[in-house]
């Protein structure tokens, strides 16, 4: 694709979805450019650690299970704005000359690839910083625009990138969010590249599986994840998140969960039975060396 071509097909208006269709108090997405003095966050998982960066605070994907809310606590509309943080690869630039080498993850509280990153391109920015100081990076998106950047991701030593496709991948539960369909093409075309891929199937909605899975599985497969993940709905401990839920949805977070663990278990031997791997190994990464210490878990949101 030439770098015209490319312009064109990431033009910011073109990625400039709807605003949240299931919330009709939202009106057009806010923009507003701010500027950070910390970016990365360690993340203790016990064994292991991970870094996290949220260059975006908010997400204009607006989806209505988000667990993001609960963590940045703003009082604006989920999935009407967005904080653009304009000097967050300089400032990843000078924390990542100080930091062990660890995974870091892109993001963990808003969408890398959301519709505003066709204009700022804060993310592609944030990778080239990565791939300078030699990082590994677990990257997740719901965006195909992140194709945009297939340059930088074959730059970097370590890359695994996934696409996120929850049970429930509609405009309701998913305003901004663009199709499973954009994003398989998109997986595959990672994969035609020699990025290795991965999906994370999540949330899983117990009572809300409208995606046809047995179809999604065979697609997967077909353009060749590395691995699938499965998580289920949690509102413990995300309390705006689960009212933000229960308003936009109508239903209550107790209706959608019954049957949890069951759903969780069949949809998982589905997934072993389309040949895919959920044990998520192919995503961990080794350090040539032990860490001298154990950071500890300090915030997760920007
Ligand atoms: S894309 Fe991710 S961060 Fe953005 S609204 Fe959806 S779940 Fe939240």
């Amino acid at each position: 694709m030439t770098s015209q071509a490319s312009q064109e097909l990431f033009a910011f208006d073109s990625y400039w979805e709807a605003p949240a269709a299931s919330d009709p108090d939202s009106s057009r997405p806010t923009v507003r450019q701010t500027r950070c003095s910390s970016l990365l966050h360690s993340m203790n998982f016990g064994s292991t650690t991970e870094y996290t960066i949220n260059q975006y605070r908010g997400c204009t994907h607006g989806c209505i299970y988000c667990y993001a809310p609960s963590l940045i606590h703003d009082e604006r509309s989920w999935g009407g704005f967005v904080d653009v943080k304009i000097n967050a690869a300089s400032v990843l630039d000078r924390e990542l000359s100080q930091a062990k080498k660890q995974v870091v993850f892109v993001s963990s509280a808003s969408d890398p690839y959301q519709p505003v990153e066709a204009r700022f391109k804060v993310t592609r920015k944030v990778l080239k910083v990565l791939s300078k100081h030699r990082f590994p990076v677990l990257l997740l998106t719901r965006s195909p625009l992140i194709l945009r950047d297939l340059d930088l991701l074959q730059s970097l030593e370590w890359v695994r990138v996934g696409f996120s496709i929850s049970s429930v991948s509609t405009k309701f539960y998913e305003p901004g969010v663009p199709s499973v369909e954009k994003r398989l093409e998109a997986l595959a075309r990672l994969r035609d590249r020699g990025i290795t891929t991965w999906v994370s199937m999540a949330p899983i909605i117990p009572s809300l599986v409208l995606t046809d899975l047995d179809w999604l599985f065979q697609r997967l497969k077909d353009v060749h994840v590395s691995a699938v993940t499965l998580g289920l709905l949690r509102f413990n401990g995300y309390e705006s998140s689960k009212q933000m839920f229960e308003r936009r949805s109508g239903k209550t977070a107790e209706e959608v969960m019954e049957n949890g663990r069951s759903v969780y278990q069949e949809i998982t031997d589905m997934a072993k039975s389309h040949g895919l791997d959920t044990s998520g190994d192919s995503l961990s990464w080794s350090p040539a060396e032990e860490p001298e210490s154990t950071p500890s878990l300090d915030i997760f949101a920007n």
